[in-house]
């Protein structure tokens, strides 16, 4: 393998950059050209494609977004698409391609490897929703700007005696609002993979009340409802007014923490490695602090498990 491609596809995350440095950096430590693809998959198939050197990604480790920019392409999930996307990839002479995205990206990535072409996909999303891997790119980044918004709500909530409820990010998947719960301490947490009601929340509001507690913490993931339905909800039937944060997307942006930066690092690096090694198919991840590579279509066919543990723990110190 002479020279490869890189692209940011979906859903932007802080240390994507980290990761596309890694790539190139990488890459060109054991003497193979890089190609930019700009706009993902769209990019593809304009052929908005670039040669990178390591000049190219300086000064970019520790910036949130993505130099590459990104985008959704449903053209890319036509096979005229891909045909064409193919054809440009055949155009820059470039032998294989690191996708770094949600598992939406790692779709476009298996349809890719279907059509014989050697792709790698690297888990970016603040979502931390992908199997195979323990954290996915951003997800640390996202909780610690959800912290500092909920430790100055709760300031002013602990002051003015309210209960606050927040809306995170979070479709399918209530990392964030779990994680997010735990380290604030947050009286409920609201997410698709538990069972907890609005009665249990006003439950705690007025468990709480009586020890003399007059605030609270609700955190929602977006996947459970918004948290102006749970607000409304919660009048209906106690009559409690509640104020109502949506914390949205400033939780994508930001420099990405340490953690982050690191884990793109040694996720982009161990992509370039497999296509050297002559892979494909695969998704690179982080258990047990080991890199770690999966097929990426077992990937997507598995499930995100969260840690059930961690629900439990929050009920458990959140009396
Ligand atoms: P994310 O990667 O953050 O989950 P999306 O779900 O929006 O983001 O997917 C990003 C892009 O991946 C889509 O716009 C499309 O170009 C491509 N993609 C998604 N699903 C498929 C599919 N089934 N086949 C081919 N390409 C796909």
């Amino acid at each position: 393998m002479k020279k490869i491609g890189v692209l940011t596809s979906g859903g932007d995350s802080p240390g994507m950059n980290a990761a596309v440095r890694a790539v190139v950096r990488k890459a060109i430590f054991h003497g193979l050209e890089v190609y930019g693809i700009y706009q993902g998959y769209k990019g593809l198939i304009d052929g908005h494609i670039e040669k990178l050197e390591v000049g190219s990604v300086g000064d970019i480790i520790h910036r949130g977004g993505t130099i590459l920019y990104t985008a959704r392409c449903e053209e890319f999930k036509t096979e005229e698409g891909r045909a064409i996307a193919i054809k440009q990839l055949e155009k820059f002479g470039i032998e294989g391609l690191v996708v770094i995205g949600g598992d939406g990206s790692f779709q476009g990535a298996v349809k890719l490897t279907e059509l014989g072409f050697p792709t790698i996909g690297v888990p970016g999303t603040i979502d931390n929703d992908i199997p195979g891997t323990d954290w996915t790119i951003g997800f640390d980044t996202a909780l610690n700007t959800v912290i500092d918004a909920i430790d100055k709500i709760r300031d002013t909530a602990t002051s003015h005696e309210r209960q606050f409820i927040i809306e995170v990010m979070g479709r399918n998947a209530g990392d964030i609002a779990l994680w997010s719960g735990v380290a604030d301490g947050a009286e409920s947490i609201l997410i698709p993979e538990d069972t907890s009601t609005i009665d249990d929340v006003v439950n705690r509001i007025e468990q709480g009340k009586q020890r003399g507690k007059e605030h609270s913490i609700i955190i929602v993931a977006e996947g459970v409802g918004t948290a102006s339905d749970v607000a409304a909800a919660i009048k209906e039937k106690t009559d409690i007014d509640t104020r109502v944060t949506v914390l949205g997307h400033i939780q994508r942006g930001g420099s990405p923490t340490a953690l982050d930066r690191v884990l793109a690092s040694r996720l982009g690096a161990k992509a370039v490695e497999l296509l050297i090694e002559g892979q494909q198919g695969r998704m690179v991840g982080i258990q047990e602090n080991k890199i770690v590579h999966h097929d990426i279509l077992d990937v997507l066919t598995k499930k995100h498990e969260i840690c059930k543990d961690m629900i439990s723990l929050a009920k458990e110190l959140s009396i």
